[in-house]
């Protein structure tokens, strides 16, 4: 009962996560298997010498018993090792095999542990000793572990074997040495279905704490964004605010002092607002703004082009790498577009809902600062609305209003 509680206690792999579990899974078996393939193919170089010295302590019948039968299947292992390595399509260090090829890692793994278990039983329990043995299967446990079910099944199938290879043996075999044999035999089974067990049941802990981390890892992520979002957001028109138009206006300064490059600056104000609001109501005003923000920004194409609502009823626009004329075009093009709205304004001289545009433009340099631009904007907005409204004025930095 205790040891099904240990195996009951393994973590679950949430199913959503299975296949990638699965996939991790089999990745690292295949990068043991190929560790497995390269000793097989290395091991001979050390053991031919071992075996063929005249110290080597094997009882001379079993050694000739197991040599007859581990030479062919020696050449046999050594052959298919190579083929699996060479060819890297089984016992492979790439992450994505298909499921044909871990079939193939999977057989050549439970073959060649049986194969040399097999070996081991044949040579060491005929001398009454089989500690190898189960050395093999702690190693075999601790490379090639697998979920409690499949584990099972390879162990008993490979503790019947040893049985069975036990109670065929033809000399003399004292009854003490069976006992010790089958009990060892129990034992080892026991504890390498242990060991190998619990190791799948640690990397799938291992596996779904990463997994949970890299989850909430994400919802900070995003959470982050949209907070950044929010924070760069105003609430009422859901354009940029004042704190992303002065962010990227300082950015944008320093870019295009270095490329030397020409940076327009719109400040736009809707005309007659407060008596807009004094007419309608403020709600009225509120839903008029959204429509003029959705307006402008529709009317701005390129990708560096910014919008924000810089204060109440006024907007600002930014635009990289436009001089006068660009400048100018879009001017008169967000003018043409709020006209269009044909939002009605008894309080207005034009009878529907417009805006005054300032425009300045510059190649940002040492000489000026950054407020000069804005400045100058400012008072070109201020010649537009002194000219009549629903137009829009220019302020070249530094030299004169037209
Ligand atoms: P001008 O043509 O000279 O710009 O006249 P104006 O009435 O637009 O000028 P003023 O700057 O005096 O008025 C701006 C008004 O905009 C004042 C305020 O009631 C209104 N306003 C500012 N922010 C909001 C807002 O978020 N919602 C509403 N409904 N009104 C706003
Ligand atoms: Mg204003
Ligand atoms: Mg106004």
């Amino acid at each position: 009962m205790k040891i099904l509680t240990l195996f009951s206690s393994i973590t679950e792999v949430p199913s959503e996560w299975r296949q990638d579990f699965l996939a991790e899974w089999h990745h690292i078996r295949y990068l043991r298997a190929r560790a497995v393939a390269w000793i097989t193919l290395i091991y001979p170089v050390f053991t031919i010498p071992l075996i063929t010295s005249k110290d080597f302590l094997i009882p001379e019948s079993a050694f000739s018993h197991a040599l007859t039968l581990m030479s062919p299947l020696g050449i046999g292992i050594f052959a298919v090792s190579a083929y699996l390595l060479f060819s890297n399509k089984a016992v492979s260090s790439s992450r994505d095999l298909k499921p044909r090829n871990i079939q193939a890692t999977n057989i050549y793994l439970i073959g060649l542990i049986t194969l040399f278990d097999a070996v081991f039983a044949i040579i060491w329990t005929d001398s009454g000793l089989n500690t190898p043995y189960i050395v093999g299967l702690f190693i075999y446990a601790s490379l090639f572990y697998r979920p409690l079910k499949i584990n099972f099944i390879i162990y008993i199938a490979n503790f019947l074997f040893y049985i069975y290879y036990i109670s065929t043996f033809s000399y003399d075999f004292s009854i003490t040495n069976r006992v010790v044999a089958y009990f060892s035999g129990i034992l080892s089974t026991g504890l390498a279905l242990v060991i190998a067990t619990s190791l799948f049941g640690s990397i799938a802990s291992s596996f779904v704490s990463r997994r949970t981390i890299e989850q909430q890892a994400e919802i900070l992520r995003t959470a982050n964004t949209r907070l950044n979002l929010l924070a760069n957001l105003d609430g009422l028109t859901q354009i940029s605010n004042r704190r992303l138009f002065d962010l990227h206006f300082d950015q944008l300064w320093q870019q295009l002092g270095r490329s030397n490059t020409f940076l327009s600056v719109l400040l736009c104000d809707v005309d007659f607002f407060k008596r807009f609001n004094d007419t309608y109501g403020h709600i009225a005003g509120d839903h008029c703004l959204k429509q003029v923000a959705g307006i402008i920004e529709k009317s701005l194409q390129r990708d560096g082009d910014l919008v924000a609502r810089y204060g109440g009823e006024e907007f600002g626009i930014i635009l990289p790498n436009t001089g006068k004329e660009g400048a100018v075009t879009i001017a008169e093009r967000i003018c043409q577009a709020v006209r269009s709205l044909e939002i009605p304004h008894e309080g207005s001289i034009h009878g529907r809902v417009t805006i005054s545009v300032g425009v300045a433009w510059v190649i940002p340099n040492l000489d000026i600062l950054p407020e000069q631009l804005l400045k100058s904007a400012d008072e070109a907005l201020y010649l537009a609305k002194r000219d009549g409204r629903d137009c829009f004025s220019c302020f070249e930095v530094g030299v004169r209003a037209n």
